[in-house]
């Protein structure tokens, strides 16, 4: 049986004046995962994020938490608390304080209040910093204390907008794993927005692909990746090289589009498509298998290849990136490098050719 959801938005419409930010939304947020809303800036991430916790009202549709239409709640009313870019921590208050504010605002009894704070600062692993004042502490310590303020509460909700976003990288990188612990062990379901596709490659169960105000796509990091159903979705998540044809021929296996002076054959996957249709497909940089074509040897024919010339190298340590010059696009191959292996040089000739698997057809 699947996990039921803890939050869902019916036909969810924002319009701020004469402009529409989200359109007609439905989506179900399933208990205890981690989901992303996950788009470029302006596409309604944060905007859905204050709907759902309540600081923002819809123009349309509706929001269930737990079951009950919270759609007239105020924030305070709905079982969720959330997390600022900028922490929004009380500068005259010192870290124990910060946390403890909102039990006492509930007029918790002291000890019980003291216990919880203590409990949650272990969480975030700063038991003893709670004396410290809010401009002692770097940027990664304000966020643990930010967490640990909207945890104490216990929400059956946690959203998180671009948390992240004011560390440098390599916090960032630390925090995501630090998030991924404490998610585990509060088991509270996480919706986090961002604009970046690796936080929310790294962090996600699921991830919710917008654009302009719509969901664009759904489905884990490893679907979302391996199976975009858009240029759009392709493009967002990770590199891709993109090719660009029309399709010659289909059978009910297969799917095969003149791309270039070569074929490329994709297995039919329910897309439907016409002859003539123009299509583009997605081959991932790390899909290619290349070899070298040496001087004066004729670049042997075949479908799902392309001949070119080798045009940049980049070293990465464990992996090389290469861009290939070839009739009809520069294409980027990625290859994991052994210690001892060789690498391609510029200008070499080169062929690159796929498995069909390997390339995903899109037709929007
Ligand atoms: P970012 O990653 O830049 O934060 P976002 O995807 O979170 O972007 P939103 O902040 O939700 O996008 O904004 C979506 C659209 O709604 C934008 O065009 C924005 O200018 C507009 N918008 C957001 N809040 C308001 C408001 N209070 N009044 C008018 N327009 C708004």
């Amino acid at each position: 049986m699947s996990t039921p959801n803890i939050v869902e938005l019916y036909g969810v419409t924002k319009a701020f004046g004469a402009l529409t930010v989200l359109h007609d939304i439905d989506l179900g947020i399933r208990e205890g995962e981690i989901l992303t809303l996950l788009g470029p800036s302006g596409c309604g991430k944060t905007t859905l994020m204050r709907i759902i916790a309540g600081f923002e009202a819809t123009t349309h549709g509706r929001v269930t938490i737990k079951g009950s239409d919270v759609s007239y709640l105020p924030p305070d009313k709905r079982p969720v608390n959330m997390v600022f870019q900028r922490y929004a921590l009380f500068p005259h208050l010192d870290v124990f304080d910060n946390v403890a504010f909102g039990l006492r605002l509930k007029k918790w009894p002291k000890e019980r209040v003291r216990e919880a704070v203590q409990h949650m600062l272990h969480l975030v692993q700063l038991d003893d910093y709670g004396s410290r004042w809010i401009h002692e502490l770097s940027g990664g310590q304000a966020q643990r204390v930010a967490l640990a303020r909207a945890l104490v509460n216990a929400p059956s909700v946690l959203l998180l907008d671009e948390p992240l976003a004011a560390l440098d990288l390599k916090i960032r990188h630390h925090m995501l794993a630090e998030l991924k612990r404490i998610h585990q062990e509060t088991g509270t379901t996480f919706i986090y927005v961002t604009h970046d596709q690796d936080e929310a490659t790294i962090l996600s169960d699921r991830i919710v692909l917008m654009n302009k105000g719509c969901i664009e796509q759904i489905g884990t990091p490893e679907e979302m990746y391996a199976h975009p159903g858009s240029l759009f979705c392709a493009r967002f998540l990770g590199e891709t090289n993109i090719l660009s044809g029309a399709v010659s021929a289909t059978d009910s296996e297969a799917t095969f589009v003149n791309v270039g002076p070569g074929t490329a054959k994709v297995p039919a996957n329910g897309t439907a498509v016409l002859l003539g249709q123009s299509v583009s497909l997605a081959i991932r940089p790390e899909a290619l298998q290349v070899a070298r074509i040496g001087a004066g040897e004729a670049a042997p024919e075949g479908v799902n290849a392309l001949e070119g010339v080798v045009d940049d190298v980049v070293f990465m340590g464990s992996r090389v990136v290469y861009s290939i010059r070839t009739p009809i696009e520069t294409i980027k191959y990625q290859e994991t490098r052994s210690l001892d292996g060789s690498m391609l040089a510029r200008g070499e000739r080169v062929r690159a050719s796929w498995r069909p698997e390997a390339a995903v057809l899109l037709t929007r």
